[in-house]
């Protein structure tokens, strides 16, 4: 990093790129401070790391086992790894981020457990292609499918259904698989589909939830919920090695207490989605701009003519073009306003305008 003698300064703007771009939310900060009073028992064993687990297994319905990791990758990798041998592999979509987004993690912390791509329409896995990859080959070459992963929301911004999920976790358990979730963007999926948390995990067949914190409004931190408790048998060891336990665990578990107890999960995840909604509602007016896929969660992606994506970022936007299928996304967060989705939209429109 270089050293730099000007003082440390934001960004101009809020901004579309991802909803890690944004801060940490009141609610999470405030319960930073409030756990930042004396001592407290170190790696977990404190009461807020207590009481972080208990909000989770009551807003879950379940009595479920809870680890908490520094962030989504290590969250999803341990987790797959803990459901899975070497020789064994993992059904996940062609755009996953475990895929696409991971540097190779599940594969690594697994020790080589292989990723099988599977196809299906706006990023959500198509049921039959578990079956197709399954029974593909039964030979002793081919790596043994033992899990399939899903995204909540996809890397597309869209969701699956209770009934969807049902139909992904009755293929798999046909087949013997085991049925993780990627839950970086959960909270968004809850907002967006007005059902439980346990409707769209345990209760669908979801055996292992990494659920994400960080996007949602904390500074870092994602739990990983295991539905099924016989899969977490030594997980925390797991966690340990890969130097995803942490010693003051109190701050990655405050923040959880602070977001579950005051609701702010949900809200921050709803506001962020009526973003979203506002950002189509303009975007949908103009000449020009296709979507990419439905909006069903905190993002819009959209193909953007070459220039109008040149003239965005010359105004000094910042959004990736590299996410998914291609195209610009533009992902919406808990504080994001709506001013900030009118000067994004009124930027689009005058360079549409000038094409
Ligand atoms: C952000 C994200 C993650 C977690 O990423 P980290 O940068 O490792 O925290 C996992 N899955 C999806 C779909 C994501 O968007």
């Amino acid at each position: 990093m270089p050293l730099s003698a000007e003082p440390l300064q934001p960004l101009p703007r809020h901004q579309f790129a991802s909803d890690n771009y944004a801060g940490i939310c009141p609610e999470s900060w405030r319960a930073m401070e409030r756990a930042n009073v004396g001592h407290a028992r170190a790696y977990g064993e404190d009461a807020w790391t207590l009481r972080a687990s208990e909000l989770l297994r009551e807003i879950f319905e379940h009595d479920c086992d809870v680890y908490f990791t520094f962030n989504g990758t290590a969250a999803n990798s341990l987790a797959l790894a803990a459901l899975c041998q070497s020789y064994h592999s993992i059904i996940c979509h062609e755009l996953a981020h475990v895929e696409t987004d991971e540097c190779g993690g599940p594969e690594f912390f697994s020790n080589g457990t292989k990723l099988l791509l599977a196809s299906g329409k706006d990023g959500r896995i198509q049921p039959s292609e578990i079956r197709r990859i399954v029974h593909r080959r039964k030979d002793l070459h081919y790596p043994v499918p033992k899990v399939v992963t899903v995204t909540q929301a996809t890397e597309l911004g869209t969701v699956y259904s209770p009934t969807e999920l049902v139909d992904i976790s009755s293929e798999a358990r046909a087949c013997g698989l085991k049925v993780h979730m990627d839950g970086a963007r959960f909270a968004n999926a809850v907002a967006s589909l007005g059902a439980t948390p346990a409707e769209l995990t345990w209760k669908a067949g979801i055996d292992v939830l990494c659920f994400g914190g960080t996007k949602n409004g904390m500074a870092v931190g994602e739990a990983i919920l295991f539905f099924d408790r016989s899969l977490s048998e030594e997980f925390k060891y797991r966690c340990k090695q890969a130097g995803q336990l942490a010693s003051k665990m109190r701050f990655l578990a405050a923040p959880w207490v602070g977001l579950l107890e005051s609701g702010a999960w949900l809200n921050n995840a709803r506001h962020a989605n009526n973003m979203a909604e506002r950002l189509e509602g303009r975007l949908k007016k103009l000449p020009g701009i296709s979507f990419i896929a439905p909006r069903q969660a905190n993002s819009v992606f959209v193909d953007l003519p070459e220039q109008v994506a040149a003239g965005l970022r010359a105004r000094g936007w910042v959004f990736y073009t590299f996410i998914g299928a291609g195209g610009a996304r533009f992902m919406c967060s808990w504080d994001t306003t709506t001013e900030d989705v009118d000067h994004l939209a009124d930027d689009l429109t005058s360079l549409l305008g000038s094409l």
